[in-house]
């Protein structure tokens, strides 16, 4: 065991502290990756402040990310796939069983004994739960990195991690978008990402924002066209032509308002997670027989392949960089859902702790 130096929250209220944690020595299977850029996903606040408590409480102290790009410091005896020097990246996952029937389909975020990134039971008995990237360094089985593409800026690679692969995965799930007419609700993190890739598919985007002000920046980043969610007649002119919506907002919100935007045999695929549950009318899915469904990242496999498609295509997130010591003033402005698109933080900031 060793010590790193992190960033936790000791408690529901508390704001981010520096701190050091326990990591294990990598055993034959690790690889041991110096931290270089942790994206801040609305997750990892929904964790760190405890609103996820009846479904997944959080245990403190809480060293949250899960969006980790860095270099590999060092490999165990028996890991194969990587060498020092390598650049590399962890998203949601850290482990699993390797051996139930989700674990063979490549859906390890299925897994009944799946290990997420931080604040899921430690196999190894590090410590109490998992502790994530806000941190300098991370020690990871070798089959849940990844190979980050040369030609990317790092900092913008981060949130694929967690921000790419929960979009693309749905969005790649739904089938040939050329030519449909895509939405997206929210244009946050997620949001961001889904605009990209439901372009890069060759989809007709439509951003669903609660603010007016992003609309030149949803044009920018690949909508073909903008609705303010809050004007009904914008609304209106809408309802009924989507074939699919994706849906990414953090927070409460009229779910019904979204399916009666889709046509027939539309389908809405939720993958924000608010807190509370929504209120679903079950009129608007009937006619036009219309569905609803949700999404959970993605496979260690998949994500290989958005990184690849990322590689391919040029695709990063937006990204305003920070050190790690603004960390608590980017949770207020996240909730307030002001920054374009995603934080990232620069964890060689760590050094100076
Ligand atoms: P984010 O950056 O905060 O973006 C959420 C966006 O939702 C905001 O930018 C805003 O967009 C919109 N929004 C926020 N509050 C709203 C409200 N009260 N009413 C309507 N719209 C609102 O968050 P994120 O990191 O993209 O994460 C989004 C959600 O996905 C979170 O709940 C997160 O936990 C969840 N998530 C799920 C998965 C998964 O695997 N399913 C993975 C990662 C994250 P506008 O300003 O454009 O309206
Ligand atoms: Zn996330």
């Amino acid at each position: 065991m060793y010590k790193a130096k992190a960033y936790s929250a000791a408690s529901a209220t508390a704001p981010f502290a520096a701190d050091t944690i326990p990591r294990r020595e990598t055993t034959e299977r690790d690889v041991q990756i110096e931290i270089l850029f942790c994206g801040i996903c609305h997750s990892d606040l929904h964790t760190v402040r405890d609103e996820w408590s009846s479904v997944m409480p959080t245990t403190y102290p809480c060293v949250p990310g899960h969006e980790i790009v860095g270099k590999v410091t060092k490999v165990g005896s028996a890991a194969t796939n990587f060498k020092p020097g390598d650049l590399v990246g962890v998203g949601c996952m850290v482990d699993s069983d390797h051996s139930c029937p989700h674990c063979h389909d490549g859906l390890e975020q299925f897994c009944n004994n799946a290990t997420f990134t931080y604040n899921s039971a430690d196999k190894h008995g590090t410590a109490p739960v998992t502790y994530g990237g806000y941190s300098e360094s991370i020690v990871v089985d070798e089959s849940f990195v990844l190979r980050v593409p040369a030609n990317l800026h790092l900092a913008g690679v981060a949130p694929l991690l967690c921000a790419g692969i929960t979009t693309y995965s749905p969005i790649r799930r739904w089938g040939d978008l050329a030519g449909k007419k895509v939405g997206v609700v929210g244009l946050g993190g997620l949001g961001h990402m889904g605009v990209k890739f439901a372009r890069a598919f060759g989809a007709q985007v439509v951003v669903f924002t609660t603010s007016p002000s992003k609309r030149e920046d949803a044009l920018r980043l690949g909508a073909h066209e903008v609705i303010v969610s809050t004007n009904d007649e914008e609304m209106k002119q809408h309802a009924g032509t989507f074939n699919f919506i994706l849906d990414t907002i953090a927070a409460d919100h009229d779910i019904n308002a979204y399916i009666n935007m889709l046509g027939r045999d539309g389908n809405i695929t939720l993958v924000g997670a608010p807190e509370s549950p929504l209120q679903l009318s079950a009129f608007a899915l009937l006619f036009g027989r219309k569905s609803i469904s949700g999404s959970l990242i993605g496979g260690i496999a998949e994500t290989q392949e958005m990184l690849d498609f990322c590689g391919e295509h040029n695709i990063t997130s937006d990204v305003e960089i920070i050190p790690i010591q603004k960390i608590n003033e980017a949770y207020e402005r996240l909730v307030k859902s002001d920054v374009k698109y995603r934080f990232s933080i620069d964890m060689s900031s760590l050094k100076s702790e």
